[in-house]
């Protein structure tokens, strides 16, 4: 266990997502120029790491992409980040679980059966909180379309 900790704290560490120029360390990307966001094109000046209108971070990987795109798309008010609650910009979206977790375990590709892996769009002022299926496995598709209702199990919705 102890060597797995340290193994990932080195892999941390050490490989690090380039993008475009940008290098991004986790949650605050060093940009030192203006840039234009990947997913809805605006022009950001080089003093913000994160798209004023979509939250984008910069440099961050396509399926943050993906899901600022599906937050724009879901979208009930003119800005993207405008909660439908409480009207304050406080919308953020999160996967509810890493993508590369949820395809891949270690370098070798997952077998996923039922598994669904969601977006969350939730606000950070208020309770609001929406639910969507980024992706849905065939098999559970099939499930549900032979049972005309969803998997019960939970030990078998996490495979
Ligand atoms: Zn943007
Ligand atoms: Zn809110």
């Amino acid at each position: 266990m102890a060597f797995c900790s340290l193994r990932s704290l080195i892999l941390a560490n050490h490989f690090l997502p380039v993008n475009m120029g940008v290098i991004c360390y986790g949650e605050s990307a060093l940009v030192d120029y203006n840039w234009t966001c990947l997913v809805c094109n605006l022009g950001v000046d080089k003093s913000c790491d994160k798209c004023t209108r979509c939250g984008y971070l910069a440099g961050a990987n396509s399926y943050e992409v993906d899901a600022r795109n599906i937050l724009i798309k879901n979208s009930e008010s003119e800005h993207a980040l405008d909660c439908p609650k409480c009207a304050e910009r406080h919308l953020d979206i999160k996967y509810n679980k890493e993508p590369q977790k949820y395809y891949y375990i270690g370098f070798r590709g997952r077998q996923i059966l039922f598994e669904i892996l969601y977006l969350n769009i939730f606000c950070n002022k208020c309770s609001y909180k929406k639910e969507i299926e980024f992706d849905v496995p065939v098999l559970r598709k099939l499930f549900r379309w032979i049972m005309k209702r969803d998997i019960q199990s939970e030990r078998l919705k996490r495979i």
